[in-house]
């Protein structure tokens, strides 16, 4: 199909995730025909290096036929059966013992979804039921992080911080707050980033107080803010959230959606950082977004509770562990096992792009250049000052825009340039990522400087 033709489809029938419906609309879309490895291509010929594996989500990269034979195999099978009413099938218990394998060891158990989203409000309808037959039902609060981003249902967005999420589309779910996160460079520079993360979970357990530390039941948060901007927090904060949620017996509801499967350089951000979550939603890399599951992984604590009491959980999705997606997700946990992917990003990929992506950091547009594993954040901000551009500017729309024309996808999230490339990049795609940037990077100082 021709660019304009389909251009045209899609602009009369076709309404986007995230996106100002009426300024596509007016400027049309750029047509992703095909891909493999780390390229995307484009209608118009382009080969366009995907800083972003898709959505944060192709692990593996693009192209892998060992996929496509799975989820062919499985289709001629049994493409679909639930896993509801007593029933399962071989690729659900497979992929099921797998996950616990993976996980750290006190996470025996996995529920199935469809996508992050979904694997979020199961953690929420999970933990107030936890509580309620801990014969605790006052333990009701759900504390997250402002910016933290946990999906896009109404129980997504409600966990979620993001103030634009929130002001559409009617009231949050009640019985859900939010906690400064630890953005040391956007709101922590006053003070050494160890103060910092020390003071944000202070902040947390003030607002347990608040609330009163027997009415909270949770407290989720990403390892890593994804959405919010690739935001590693400082060294000190995870170890002291910890002991405030040990303190006042509060679960650790670790997203995993985007730094599970390998991203920070380890099977989950939880083992990178030493937590020892209650709940770990998954999604995303679970298939390297293939097709489209998720779940939660429960920890011993929660699953022995919800057995050991009986009674049905009324809750589940028609494609709660899907057939196909199951047995692809599985091939994908094994090809990343058997190739050493989650190694390689720990002991070599990670530190070669840590190494070549704070050289960046020399760009007079660039006021922080931070990695862990596989993704980075560049802070864009004015040479003349040291600060943030004035708004109105767009910078970070502006050097995303120049990116996807330089040859290479990297988001902006405000003025802050993000990364996450599939977990099989090599060092000479590392090289290539880092020079499409700065050339990106020039081309924005040019036109705004
Ligand atoms: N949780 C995190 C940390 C995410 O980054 C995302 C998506 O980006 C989600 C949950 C929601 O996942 P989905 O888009 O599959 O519903």
């Amino acid at each position: 199909m021709q660019t304009q033709a389909c251009q045209a489809l899609d602009r009369a029938h076709h309404l986007h995730p995230f996106t100002d419906f009426k300024a596509l609309g007016e400027e049309g879309c750029r047509v992703i025909t095909h891909a493999e490895g780390v390229y995307i291509h484009d209608s118009e010929g382009h080969r366009i290096l995907d800083g972003m594996a898709g959505l944060w989500c192709v692990n593996l990269g693009y192209g892998r036929r060992e996929l496509v034979e799975a989820a062919a195999a499985q289709m001629a099978e049994l493409p679909y059966y639930n896993t509801f009413f007593k029933t399962t099938h071989p690729p659900v218990a497979r992929l099921a013992e797998k996950l616990c394998d993976l996980a750290p060891d006190h996470v025996n158990h996995v529920f199935f979804t469809g996508s992050g989203s979904e694997a979020n409000d199961t953690v929420l309808r999970m933990v107030r039921r936890y509580w309620a037959l801990q014969g605790k039902p006052e333990k009701q609060w759900v504390i997250g992080r402002e910016n933290g981003y946990h999906g896009s249902t109404v129980a997504g967005m409600s966990l979620g911080g993001m103030a634009p999420m929130h002001d559409q589309g009617g009231p949050c779910v009640p019985g859900i707050t939010h906690v400064r996160q630890p953005y040391w460079f956007g709101e922590g520079r006053d003070q050494s980033p160890e103060a910092f993360g020390r003071a944000c979970a202070a902040a947390l357990e003030e607002r347990i107080l608040e609330l009163g530390e027997d009415n909270v039941a949770a407290f989720i948060a990403e390892p890593v803010q994804g959405a919010g901007g690739a935001i590693m927090p400082p060294a000190s904060y995870w170890p002291a959230v910890k002991a405030v949620l040990a303190k006042y017996d509060i679960l650790l509801v670790a997203d995993e959606v985007i730094c599970g499967f390998g991203r920070l350089g380890a099977w989950f951000g939880s083992q990178h950082f030493g937590l020892e979550p209650d709940l770990m939603p998954i999604a995303k890399g679970l298939s390297s977004g293939y097709l489209p599951i998720g779940g939660v992984l429960v920890g011993d604590r929660v699953a022995d509770t919800l057995i050991e009491a009986g009674g049905e959980f009324f809750h589940g999705f028609t494609y709660s562990g899907h057939p196909t997606c199951a047995a692809v997700a599985l091939k994908n946990l094994e090809l990343l096992e058997a190739e050493g992917i989650v190694e390689r990003v720990r002991d070599d990929l990670g530190p070669y792009l840590a190494e070549r992506w704070a050289e960046l950091g020399d760009h007079p547009l660039v006021g922080e250049a931070r990695s862990l594993g596989l993704m980075g954040a560049l802070e864009l901000v004015d040479p003349a000052t040291g600060e943030r551009f004035d708004k109105a500017l767009s910078a970070g729309n502006l050097c995303r825009d120049i990116c996807f024309t330089t040859g290479l996808v990297m988001r902006s999230v405000g003025d802050t340039m993000i990364i996450s490339p599939p977990l099989v990049i090599t060092r000479d795609e590392i090289d290539e990522l880092v020079r499409l940037a700065r050339q990106a990077l020039d081309e924005t100082a040019h036109r705004l400087v």
